[in-house]
C-alpha cells in the first residue's frame, strides 16, 4: 500500500478523540511530503537535528512534535516552532524549555514522559518522581510551558497483556494526576501512548494521541 493509503486506513480506524502523530524519523522530506500532500500535517521526530532540518525545508503549516529524548542544550533550537514536546522527563528540562519559550514569546505545550516499561533503556519519570515534580514550588512558577498530559512507551514485547497493563497503569496515573493537580486546567487532557505495534491496545486503554511510524512509512533503515 502507498503512504496515502496506509494513512487513510489508520485514520479510518481511529476514534475521533485520538490524534495521529505520523512519526517521520529517518524518512526524507520527499517521502514525508507524500503524507503532507494528502492533508496530513502533524509529524513526530525524535532527534533535534533532524527535526530542525525538516522544519527548515518543509511547509510552515506543519505541526512538529518532538517525541524523543531532549537535552537541555538543544532546547533553544526547537523552541521557536515546536508544537508539542512529548518527552519531558525532568524539572530541569521543563525549566529550560520555559526560559527558551519566554525568549520566543511563546507558551510551549509539553507532556511529561513516564517510565512504564520493564526495560532499562527507556527514558521517563517514575510515578513518585512525577508527583515530586508537580509538587515542586519551582514547577508552579513556570509561565511559558503548559503541561498538557502524559506520555509513555510500553515494553517492546510480544506479550500484549503486559503492554495492556502498562498502558492501564499510565491511564490510572493520568487520572490521579489530573484530579490532584490539574482539575481546573482543561488543557491537561492528552495521553500519548501507542505505536505501530500496540496503538489499538493503547486506544482501548485511553490513549488520545498515537505515534505511528512504520505502519505509515514502512520500515526504517538507519544508515
Ligand atoms: C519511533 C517512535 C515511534 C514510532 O514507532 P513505530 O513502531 O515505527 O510506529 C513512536 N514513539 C517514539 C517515542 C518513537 O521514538
Amino acid at each position: 500500500m502507498s503512504i496515502p493509503e496506509q494513512l487513510e486506513k489508520i485514520k479510518n480506524e481511529l476514534p475521533q478523540h485520538v490524534k495521529l502523530i505520523a512519526v517521520s524519523k529517518t524518512h526524507p522530506v520527499s517521502v514525508i511530503m507524500e503524507a503532507y500532500n494528502v492533508g496530513h500535517k502533524t509529524f513526530g521526530e525524535n532527534r533535534v537535528q533532524e527535526l530542525i532540518s525538516k522544519y527548515d525545508e518543509m511547509p510552515k503549516d506543519i505541526e512538529w512534535h518532538l517525541i524523543g529524548h531532549l537535552q537541555t542544550n538543544k532546547v533553544k533550537y526547537i523552541a521557536p516552532f515546536v508544537s508539542l514536546i512529548h518527552s519531558v522527563d525532568s524539572l530541569k528540562l521543563l525549566s529550560v524549555i520555559d526560559k527558551e519559550a519566554q525568549k520566543c514569546n511563546r507558551v510551549i505545550d509539553c507532556l511529561l514522559q513516564v517510565y512504564i516499561a520493564s526495560e532499562e533503556t527507556k527514558f521517563g519519570l517514575s510515578a513518585d518522581e512525577l508527583h515530586e515534580l508537580l509538587q515542586n514550588p519551582e514547577f508552579k512558577q513556570l509561565q511559558n510551558v503548559r503541561v498538557c498530559g502524559l506520555m509513555g512507551m510500553a515494553t517492546f514485547t510480544d506479550n500484549m497483556e503486559q503492554v495492556r497493563m502498562e498502558f492501564r497503569f499510565l491511564k490510572k496515573l493520568f487520572n490521579e494526576v489530573k484530579q490532584t493537580y490539574f482539575q481546573n486546567q482543561p488543557w491537561f487532557k492528552e495521553l500519548s501512548m501507542g505505536m505501530s505495534s500496540d496503538y489499538r491496545i493503547a486506544i482501548e486503554e485511553g490513549s488520545t494521541m498515537v505515534r505511528i511510524g512504520s505502519n505509515i512509512f514502512g520500515h526504517r533503515s538507519y544508515t
